[in-house]
C-alpha cells in the first residue's frame, strides 16, 4: 500500500478508449475520501462528453472536477491542505508535451500524491507525448487493456472510424467520441491510419 505521508509521486493510468481509465481513477480517488485526505480533481476543457465540471465513469460513478484549459492552471488552484491532485483524460490537454511533466514533477516534489489518467496512444497508434514523458518519470504505471470489438482480445488500441473506415492520417489527433467513433482493437484487427 502506498503510504501517502510519505512523500510525493506520480501515479499514470494509461490504455486505450473503453480501458476503464476513468473507472480506475475513480477507484482511487473514493480510497482517497476514505482515507479522509482532500483531493482536488481536474478534467480538461475540450472532455465534452459529459457534465463539464465531474468525472465520470460509464457506470456512472462520479467525482467533482474543476475544468481547466492548462495544465499550468492547476498550482493556483491548490492550498495547503491537498493531499491528492488527479487529472483526468490528461492528452486532451493543448500544452507543450513538456508541460504536464514539469507541472506533476512539482506537485509530486511538493510531497503531493498526482494520479493521471489518459490515452496513451492517438487513432494513429503513436504515443501522446505528455503522455509518454509523465510513464518515464512516474513512481507507478498501470496500462489497461479493453477488449478487441472484432476478435475479444485483449485491445490496446483505439480505431477511429469515419463510415465504418479507419480514418485518414492526417485527420485532427483529438476527436472527442465515443462509440459513434471509436472501436478498441488489437494489434492484429487495428487497421492503421493511411
Ligand atoms: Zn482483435
Amino acid at each position: 500500500m502506498t503510504r501517502l505521508s510519505s512523500g510525493g509521486r506520480i501515479e499514470v493510468i494509461c490504455g486505450c478508449m473503453f480501458s476503464g481509465k476513468t473507472e480506475e481513477l475513480i477507484r482511487r480517488l473514493n480510497h482517497v475520501r476514505l482515507a479522509r485526505q482532500r483531493l482536488i480533481a481536474f478534467t480538461p476543457r475540450r472532455d465534452t462528453r459529459y457534465r463539464l465540471g465531474s468525472l465520470v465513469s460509464h457506470n456512472g460513478l462520479s467525482v467533482e472536477a474543476r475544468v481547466i484549459d492548462s495544465i499550468r492552471d492547476i498550482p493556483a488552484h491548490l492550498d495547503v491542505d491537498v493531499h491528492v491532485v488527479a487529472i483526468d483524460e490528461l492528452h486532451l490537454l493543448d500544452d507543450p508535451p513538456d508541460a504536464a511533466r514539469e507541472v506533476c514533477q512539482e506537485l509530486a516534489d511538493r510531497g503531493l500524491r498526482v494520479i493521471v489518467a489518459g490515452l496513451d496512444q492517438d487513432f494513429r497508434a503513436q504515443p501522446f507525448p505528455a503522455m509518454a514523458q509523465l510513464m518515464a518519470v512516474a513512481e507507478q504505471v498501470d496500462k489497461l487493456y479493453a477488449i478487441c470489438v472484432r476478435c475479444g482480445a485483449y485491445a490496446t488500441r483505439s480505431q477511429r472510424l469515419i463510415n465504418g473506415k479507419p480514418a485518414p492520417a492526417n485527420a485532427p489527433t483529438i476527436v472527442v467520441g465515443g462509440q459513434e467513433l471509436y472501436e478498441a482493437r488489437c494489434r492484429a484487427c487495428y487497421e492503421p491510419a493511411r
